[in-house]
């Protein structure tokens, strides 16, 4: 779990009170590791009740595995979508353009070896030659390139897929989870963003949650503000 204005992880935070009501109790916080080391000129505390930030986890995932259970399908197409998204892919078939550019590079290929074939036998001036052979060898480059780039992005296709498959199962498996569990927060939560208390009182709490398979993985576990971490974190 990490801050969202400095990034620090919050720590967890036992109190004990007493009252007339309730007697003896523990209350179980997390705040900010920056605001608890350094004070509030540094963070402000963030501070938020296990309990409450378990039941908003416990709610989302509910939520989520619900709308799967209703409608798998086009949960599947939404949490594709939100993946296609992060990679900024363009909407452009890229299997398409692959088969273009590897079907003009096996004609160049053709090409290419004929003008040479043609040289060799005299019937193209070299300096004719040259040029025509510049040419198809930049064109060759260019698009050995970026079929490459078609091929890469096929097989995170095929990956996003896979990933969204293996989320979309998990979510299945903890539909009906009385409570959060530890090997329930591993198998779905890859971290969380505590916002800091809204100004007004009452006001909704802000917490993002980020789940595996569908966010990316911090690339640095530190702080969630390293420059690594910092291409834009979407929610999802
Ligand atoms: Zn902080």
């Amino acid at each position: 779990m990490y801050c969202a204005d400095c990034g620090a992880k919050l720590k967890n935070n036992t109190t004990f009170h007493e009252s007339k009501k309730r007697g003896k109790y523990k209350l179980v916080t997390y705040i900010c590791n920056t605001y608890a080391n350094h004070g509030k000129e540094v963070c402000s505390s963030h501070s938020i009740l296990q309990r409450i930030i378990e039941g908003l986890v416990l709610e989302d995932i509910r939520a989520r595995a619900k709308r799967v259970i209703e409608d798998e399908n086009s949960e599947r197409q939404r949490y594709l979508a939100i993946k296609a998204n992060e990679r900024k892919q363009q909407t452009e078939d890229e299997s398409r353009l692959l088969k273009q550019a590897e079907s003009r590079l096996a004609e160049l290929d053709t090409i290419i070896s004929k003008t040479y074939e043609e040289r060799m036998l005299g019937k193209l001036p070299e300096d004719l030659s040259a040029r025509m052979l510049e040419k198809y060898t930049a064109e060759q480059k260019e698009l050995t390139a970026q079929a490459e780039q078609y091929r890469k992005a096929r097989v995170q296709e095929q990956q996003d897929e896979q990933d969204v498959e293996k989320f979309i199962q998990r979510l299945k498996k903890w539909s009906d989870a009385p409570c959060l569990t530890r090997e329930l927060c591993l198998d779905l939560i890859e971290f969380i963003v505590v916002h800091a208390r809204p100004e007004e009182h009452n006001a909704p709490r802000k917490v993002d949650i980020y789940y595996k398979f569908i966010s990316k993985p911090l690339t640095d576990s530190r702080n969630l503000l390293l420059p690594q971490n910092s291409v834009e974190i979407n929610q999802s």
